[in-house]
């Protein structure tokens, strides 16, 4: 019985954009950008073995009563891969695909993430095999519950915090505190991350990964002596990330001149309005169309004289088949693995300046902290503080990055891998070895 439906439902499905790590195992293929940092880094051989274990990998069948009645098991995973440096943070998807070779890796990969930007976290992921496009929202929501019960043991404020993924939403995020906090009896908001604002989320968290790409991008521009004010940039993707990095980009003065999404795209050489885009994208739901200018697609972005290049949309867009026609000289990568590694190779042996999803992207889980923060002082900031802090957050990183990858005559993506290592690997040598 679905018990409480004031939150929208209909967006609970979101269309599966982030399968980044979609090889044949992705655990490995995660690992061997581990495995160069660990290179560089001259790991010691027991600390290589340990960083390169999960700590826990939870398994659990979550049966679910149907609205026909009848009963179906469903099979969920939570793996909690480091949290020497804190309790474990990572989404909870819900997706046909999800396999634990997957969660493990994604696990890895939030590790990482977050102490490139040095949250006080470790890195976790969970996941539902299912397909939640054929889900009403009472069968999501008892799954939600049940899975949540399932994993309960893992979870907490000091152990283990999700936040919203592949086809999960605030909706979910709520039932998963409501669940955790009937267990233990009191309100523990502080359990999730991604929560509405009026149960504990935060202000600027739907902005915090566009606007963590705005401040990459301009501190990028700073080091390589071009003027934001002058520059011009292409966006691929007009969802949240994309026209928030968009929209924040126009804001300090930069020139978006060509933006695509699903359906396709506008471009303009002087400059287009982006917050009128913002009007007409809510109203047509695509910019196809957008009056401000001529219609361009994929191909045609990715080849612009442009000075900044964000692709927003979805993984694997920049390959061998587009990377050596790229004019850019800053990509940020806003979405997750846009970039195949062999463009990687060749772009930065071009000397274009990739800077990393793994650090681009890091707004949104920074303020995820913040909101983790916000709700275990249950004292909630004003949407400036959060946003002050968010960029102090960044920028340290981005430098931290920076001067790793000139250290180490490297490219930013092994810098950032670098930076993120160092940090977890100092922690667990400096706690030393349980029993
Ligand atoms: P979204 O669903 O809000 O937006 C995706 C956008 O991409 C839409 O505008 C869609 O029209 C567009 N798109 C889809 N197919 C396209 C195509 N073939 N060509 C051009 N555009 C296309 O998603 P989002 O939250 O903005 O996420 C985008 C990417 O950023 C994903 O890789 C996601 O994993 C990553 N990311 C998001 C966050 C976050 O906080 N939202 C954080 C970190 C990483």
């Amino acid at each position: 019985m679905t018990t409480d439906l004031r939150l929208p439902t209909d967006r609970i499905v979101r269309p599966d954009k982030d399968r980044f790590l979609n090889e044949e195992n992705p655990f490995e293929a995660m690992m061997s950008r581990f495995d160069r940092a660990a290179e560089l880094l001259d790991l010691e051989p027991g600390l290589y073995k340990v960083l390169r274990h999960p700590e826990k990998q939870i398994t659990v069948s979550v049966p679910v009563m149907m609205d026909n009645g009848e009963v179906e098991v469903f099979i969920g995973h939570r793996v909690l891969y480091n949290t020497s440096r804190g309790p474990a943070k990572g989404g909870i998807r819900f997706d046909l695909n999800v396999t634990l070779e997957e969660v493990k890796a994604l696990a890895a990969w939030m590790t990482w993430k977050c102490a490139v930007v040095n949250l006080p976290f470790g890195g976790a992921k969970g996941g539902v095999v299912c397909d939640p496009l054929k889900m009403s929202a009472g069968e999501l929501e008892r799954l939600t519950r049940r899975y949540t019960a399932g994993i309960i043991s893992t979870l907490g404020p000091d152990s283990d915090v999700p936040a919203p993924d592949v086809n999960t939403n605030e909706r979910v995020m709520a039932w998963v505190m409501d669940t955790y906090s009937m267990h233990m009896r009191h309100t523990v908001t502080a359990v999730v991350t991604g929560k509405p604002i009026e149960m504990g989320g935060s202000l600027g968290r739907r902005e915090a990964t566009g606007r963590g790409v705005m401040i990459v991008t301009r501190e990028a521009a700073k080091h390589l002596g071009l003027k934001i004010q002058d520059a011009t940039v292409a966006v691929q993707g007009f969802g949240n990330v994309g026209s928030v990095s968009a929209d924040l980009l126009q804001k300090i003065g930069a020139k978006i001149v060509a933006v695509t999404d699903w359906k396709g795209g506008v471009y303009n050489a002087r400059g287009l309005d982006v917050t009128k885009m913002l009007d007409y994208a809510k109203q047509h739901k695509s910019i196809e169309g957008f009056p401000g200018g001529e219609s361009i697609d994929n191909t045609r972005l990715y080849q612009l004289d442009v000075d900044v290049l964000i692709p927003a949309a979805l993984e694997n867009q920049i390959t061998m088949e587009n990377a050596p026609k790229i004019k850019a000289k800053i990509i940020a990568e806003g979405a997750n693995g846009p970039t195949t590694p062999e463009a990687h190779k060749h772009l930065h042996e071009r000397g274009v300046f990739v800077i990393p999803d793994i650090l681009a992207n890091a707004g949104g889980v920074t303020t995820s902290y913040f909101e983790w923060v916000q709700d275990r002082h249950g004292y909630f900031w004003e949407e400036d503080e959060v946003n002050r802090r968010l960029e102090a957050k960044m920028c340290e990183a981005f430098e931290d990055v920076l001067t790793t990858a000139q250290r180490y005559k490297t490219d930013l993506r092994t810098a950032a891998y670098v930076v993120a290592i160092n940090r977890v690997a100092t922690v667990t040598r400096m706690r030393g070895m349980y029993a």
